[in-house]
């Protein structure tokens, strides 16, 4: 049986590709079409307009979202990014994929993103603030530790969910710290939470490197963006022996044959704000680090850059998406073509909502687990689902990123049938 999608998207963007993955998992797992139906639209969805007076004076408008993808299996669960291209379609393709990537890793949560477009570089520190709690107040009830618990994404930090924290403890005159993720460790974030989506990959990356044979064999990699995902990553597969050849950002990248030093590279970037200009590599344009000869690309941007026109000329082996939707459908279908092994983002990705489940269930404990317990639970539960996933694959010839997606959707599936429909 095919289910047959009844909502029009723009071809070839962010939620094309999600409907297209779901309606993927929903043919093979037979679901029946109205189950699917309810899969395939947001359960809740919100637009605000976020007014922001600049600090000299002047007022200026940012549309802000959130969308609640799925809320059978928990609250929602999903980071906030702060960027200009932010639609209300790339928040639900998004939203989404936090549904798959919870209910894959087994966390007891829904899928939720949110966004505001706003250039976060643009805006000084005050202007930041006052638009974060501007949209934190706007979104009201939405939010909160049993509804909707926000995380940082792209543009964002921990100091953003401090805010948003406030923002909700004053409204709601309590003090809520599991009402976000994410937090500076000073108001209760989780110790290991700040590498967390990092480690994840690297864990996973190990995982495909050596079922490929090639871990003993000092394995190259390229990571494509250098700022929370991508800079840890770089930082522990290096760590961890493998050859991080080059590294990009938005400015450019940097390339080294035999490695570049990686902590070298931070401070260079803490320095200037740019790889681009690192003495220890030699310059290259950002869209030739997706075509290098590598064992493992680490696409750690944003949505997308992998995509029917580059497809072909990606030399990588295995790629490992530290971001979420890298790989469009079409180049996801020519690499598999090219036996390229790709580790889809919500299973390569997931380290990061893994620790946030783990600092919502201390903050809601009020105890806090030691960075050795973090990092051993999330190293299990990582391990546990690249097994799950990789085993499956093999199992019915299907790609990882389909199993996993199937895993998922099936998980979530069974929670509408136990719960049944109201009323
Ligand atoms: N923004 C991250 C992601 O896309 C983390 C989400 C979270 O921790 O809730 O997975």
């Amino acid at each position: 049986m095919t289910v047959t999608a009844s909502i029009p998207v723009v071809a070839g963007s962010p939620l094309a590709a999600a409907r297209r993955q779901l309606s993927d998992a929903a043919t093979y797992l037979e679901l029946d079409q109205g189950l699917y139906d309810m899969l395939s639209r947001p359960r809740r969805e919100m637009t605000v307009s976020v007014p922001l007076r600049r600090d000299d004076g002047t007022i200026t408008i940012h549309t802000g979202f959130r969308v609640q993808h799925n809320l059978s299996r928990g609250p929602a669960k999903g980071g906030i990014r702060f960027r200009p291209s932010v639609d209300i379609d790339e928040v639900r393709a998004l939203a989404m994929w936090m549904t798959w990537k919870c209910a894959l890793v087994d966390l007891p949560y829904g899928g939720a993103k949110g966004g505001v477009a706003i250039d976060p570089r643009l805006h000084s520190r005050a202007e930041l603030e006052r638009v974060t709690r501007r949209y934190a107040s706007e979104l009201g009830e939405f939010i909160g530790p049993d509804r909707d618990i926000p995380a940082p994404d792209v543009g964002t930090d921990a100091q953003t969910m401090a805010w948003i924290m406030d923002t909700v403890s004053t409204g709601r005159g309590v003090t809520l710290p599991a009402s976000v993720t994410g937090k500076p460790l000073g108001l209760g974030g989780s110790l290991g939470r700040a590498d967390s989506t990092s480690l994840g990959l690297t864990i996973v990356a190990l995982e495909a490197l050596s079922s490929h044979g090639l871990l003993p064999y000092r394995p190259t990699a390229a990571v494509q963006g250098f700022g929370k995902v991508g800079a840890g990553a770089a930082r522990l597969l290096a760590d961890a022996g493998v050859r991080v050849v080059a590294v990009s950002d938005e400015y450019g990248a940097v390339y080294a044959a035999g490695g570049l030093d990686i902590r070298a590279l931070e401070e260079h970037v803490r320095l200037t704000g740019t790889v681009t200009g690192f003495g220890g590599g030699e310059p290259l344009t950002g869209a030739a680090l997706l075509e290098l000869r590598v064992d493992v690309l680490a696409p750690c941007a944003i949505e997308g850059v992998l995509h029917a026109g580059n497809a072909r000329r990606v030399q990588a082996r295995i790629v490992v998406e530290g971001a979420n939707g890298p790989t469009t459908p079409e180049a996801d279908a020519i690499l598999r073509a090219r036996d390229v092994l790709v580790v889809p983002d919500i299973l390569a990705n997931a380290g990061g909502v893994i620790v946030s489940y783990f600092e919502w269930a201390q903050a809601n404990q009020a105890y806090r687990w030691t960075s050795a317990e973090v990092e051993e639970r999330l190293r299990e539960r990582m391990t546990e689902s690249w097994r799950q996933v990789h085993a499956a694959s093999l199992r019915t010839g299907r790609s990882l990123r389909e199993t996993a997606t199937a895993i998922a959707v099936e998980r979530v599936a069974e929670a509408h049938r136990l719960r049944g429909l109201y009323p």
